[in-house]
């Protein structure tokens, strides 16, 4: 972070007293939108050496400066997706993100679990040492991570064999490899844990008290029931899929929210959206948010089997919001400055000083088709669209055949109802 006196002087370059002022990247024209410092006005940034040097009006280019036309655009921090499977190759889940990050403009990733005890150091040195990205993960409390998910013959959980829920082999891991880390994780429910979750549930517990870090809990169809989970949930913790239409969802009968989920949230549990394949529903997310009950981070949950959607990316999980009625600030806020704070506040936001991670965005108007993963579709008139990603100060190219492969896309059908990200807007024939 910087001090104040590189505040003030918008025209100051890089450098005290320089008297040619030189930026290597401009994002020029745009409204700034910086959930952390509460800054949305109109304003070029000024980058040089990887970092934020300005955000004023009319900044000076030279003749070297990459010059990023952000008029008509949102210019927000990048975005941080608090849910993603990046463990491309080493598990069938994972894509990968460098392929991915410039059209999606995340420039933090957070693999969720996809790596237990017995395979984390390949995802460290095969996939988080190797990007630019910044890239940190969830420790999966199973020895096998999320290998058993994929396309195999027999549905086998990663914790059907408790044996698998090896404490002191998760710990290990965890120490190992420590700043690549930022919790532990375990998904709960009969396909997953099967009757085993109680003592996978301690074991997860016990796991991230050892190592002071937060638990992240996957909900879907129990058993166990809902009780179980949150009862292990404290100030900090996470429970992820918040929207799951399955039997762990946070509604009651009656369609309210739970007194359990909302006494949760008053000691700190954060809710994470986490969309996935079968994990989101609108109808479930559309009852909490007219209740008041808001997610506290909007992830993706991309992986393998959903980058063709229905999830595609993380600015159209975003745009599903916007169709539900959450204002535009407040969802930017919430793939940002909030789960930047998994990261202690790293990232997430565009400080003078601070590293230049820059999503450059526009509302597209048109006619646009989402679709929530349990069959439901809902059409809205705009969407987030994604003009330009800039990574510790370079812009990152858009690179279609990367994309293609970097997808990994196994084979499944698609389905065509969806407007895919780039896709034409139905009647409307520019998207302006
Ligand atoms: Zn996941």
């Amino acid at each position: 972070m910087s001090d104040d006196s590189s505040v003030d002087g918008g025209r100051r370059a890089p450098g005290d007293g320089s008297p040619s002022p030189h930026f290597d990247l401009v994002v020029r024209g745009g409204t700034v939108l910086d959930p952390a410092s509460g800054v949305r006005r109109r304003a070029d940034i000024g980058v040089a050496d990887g970092l934020v040097r300005a955000i004023d009006p009319d900044l000076p280019v030279g003749p070297t400066t990459d010059v990023v036309s952000a008029s008509e655009c949102l210019v927000v921090p990048g975005f941080v997706d608090a849910h993603t499977h990046v463990y491309w190759g080493g598990t069938p889940l994972g894509v990968d993100p460098d392929a991915l990050a410039a059209e999606s403009g995340v420039t933090t990733w957070i693999d969720t679990g996809s790596a237990g005890g017995g395979n984390l150091e390949g995802l460290v040195r095969h996939v988080i040492e190797r990007s630019p990205l910044t890239i940190k993960a969830f420790v999966h409390l199973s020895y096998v991570g999320l290998v058993p998910v994929g396309l195999t013959e027999t549905v086998f959980g990663e914790l059907f064999d408790p044996r698998l829920g090896d404490e002191r082999a998760c710990l290990r891991a965890i120490e190992a490899f420590a700043p690549h880390v930022l919790g532990v994780k375990i998904r709960l429910g009969a396909t997953t844990t099967g009757p085993n979750a109680p003592r996978a549930l301690r074991s997860a517990r016990a796991v991230a008290d050892a190592s002071g870090l937060p638990l992240m809990v996957h909900v879907a169809d129990g058993p166990p029931p809902l009780e179980d989970a949150l009862a292990s949930l404290g100030r900090g913790d996470l429970l992820t899929h918040v929207f799951t239409p399955g039997t762990m969802g946070i509604l009651d009968g009656a369609g309210r929210v739970r007194d359990d989920v909302w006494r949760a949230r008053e000691r700190g549990v954060l809710f994470d959206v986490g969309h996935g394949s079968l994990s989101f529903s609108f109808d479930v997310a559309r009852r909490a948010l007219e209740q008041g009950f808001a997610p506290d981070i909007i992830s993706s949950d991309l992986h393998a089997f959903n980058v063709d959607g229905p999830v595609f990316d993380l600015p159209t999980t975003l745009t599903k919001f916007l169709a539900l009625g959450v204002p535009l600030d407040d969802a930017i806020r919430l793939v940002t400055t909030a789960p930047g704070r998994l990261l202690g506040g790293a990232r997430g936001g565009l400080a003078l000083g601070g590293r230049a991670d820059i999503a450059v965005v526009r509302l597209e108007q048109g006619s646009f088709t989402l679709g929530d993963g349990c069959g439901a579709l809902l059409e809205h008139h705009e969407r987030l669209t994604v003009v330009a990603t800039v990574l510790a100060g370079k812009r990152l190219r858009f690179d279609p055949e990367a994309r293609r492969q970097g997808k990994r896309k196994p084979e499944r059908p698609v389905d065509g109802r969806l407007t895919p990200p780039g896709g034409a807007a139905r009647g409307s024939p520019s998207g302006a």
